[in-house]
């Protein structure tokens, strides 16, 4: 080869290489920095769910603590002989991802057409709609859930910091209370009580000390716990308190971008839906459903914005909530 032709071949890889590169960069880049992903189009994107209330009016995720603690507290309806719950988590879904449920597989269409309330919940603490007490991020948002209580009552401001004992999640004060024989927590997360700073290791070994029925289940992956939860409640002798969370619109979310406009987070939360309606499925499926007085709750702990969440905008604040009761 002569010195030409070397000099031709070294232009093109170059040339190919700063292509391929910039486009690399580009499609990060807009995910990052989603020019379409504004404010007022969320508003309007929102507002095309049918969500029985608004924004301004939304409510705070802590409520749900109330909803199941009622539920298990009131009377059995006539022909029901046992309350049963439960609660599945789609993490990291946005409040206006639900414009993109495909009815045939969906969870939501199913229960909101058999009645259920759909409504806009806020998470990142008390002083809504000014700025966020607590992270929008995972272990505060379930953590309110499951205490009823925001961080200044769970000290859970942020992932990675275990709470003590008190206050209890109604996974264990259920069981203590005898309200359910038994409870049930599965997610695919180590955050929650895997590590060593996870959220719930300190609630976990006070169950353990005091022989409550509780169980921790840390899967693999979303389809082991998607395979785990269906066995559970496959089970004759199933827990009463379920709390099971998909997590593929978060993970696919910090991959992809946290956007209405990005199709792959469009899809995952297809896939969580259809997830829910299986598991759904196979409650309705138990030879004993009849007799079961069951709620049914599907919500998020947060939303996203461009690769994350954490902060205050109202994209990472709004979640939504399903619920049978
Ligand atoms: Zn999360």
């Amino acid at each position: 080869m002569n010195k030409k032709k070397i000099a031709v071949v070294i232009i093109a890889v170059v040339l190919v290489v700063s292509i391929v590169g910039g486009a690399i960069a580009w499609n990060s880049f807009k995910f990052i920095v989603d020019f379409k992903d504004t404010e007022d189009v969320y508003r309007t994107n929102v507002e095309a769910v049918n969500y029985e209330n608004t924004i301004e009016t939304a409510m705070p995720q802590t409520d749900l603590y109330g909803i199941i603690n009622e539920h298990f507290n009131s009377a059995l309806p006539e022909g029901k002989t046992e309350k049963k719950a439960i609660v599945i988590g789609y993490d990291g879904c946005r409040a206006d991802i639900l414009n993109e449920i495909q009815s045939e597989n969906s969870a939501i269409a199913s229960l909101v057409a058999e009645g259920a309330s759909l409504k806009l919940a806020y998470c990142g603490g008390v002083n809504y709609p000014e700025k966020n007490t607590q992270d929008t991020s995972t272990a505060p948002g379930w953590c309110s859930i499951l205490t009823g209580e925001w961080a200044d009552k769970t000290g859970i401001t942020a992932n990675d910091i275990v709470k003590s004992v008190e206050p209890k999640t109604l996974l264990t004060t259920l069981v203590e209370d005898g309200k359910a024989e038994s409870s049930l927590f599965v997610t695919r997360w180590a955050g929650h009580f895997s590590r060593d700073e996870a959220t719930y290791v300190d609630e976990m070994k006070y169950c353990e000390d005091n022989n409550l029925a509780v169980t921790f289940n840390k899967c693999d992956n979303d389809e082991k716990s998607l395979e785990y939860t269906l066995d559970a409640v496959s089970k004759e002798n199933c827990q009463d308190f379920i709390f099971v969370i998909y997590e593929p619109t978060d993970s696919t979310g910090h991959d992809y971008g946290f956007s209405y406009n990005n199709p792959r987070y469009k899809e995952a939360f297809v896939r969580a839906d259809a997830y829910a309606l299986e598991t759904i499925n196979a409650i309705k499926g138990r030879a004993s459903y009849a007799q079961e007085d069951w709620l049914i709750i599907l919500t998020s702990d947060h939303g996203g914005f461009g690769s994350g969440h954490g902060n205050e905008s109202i994209q990472e604040r709004m979640t939504f909530v399903v619920s049978t009761k």
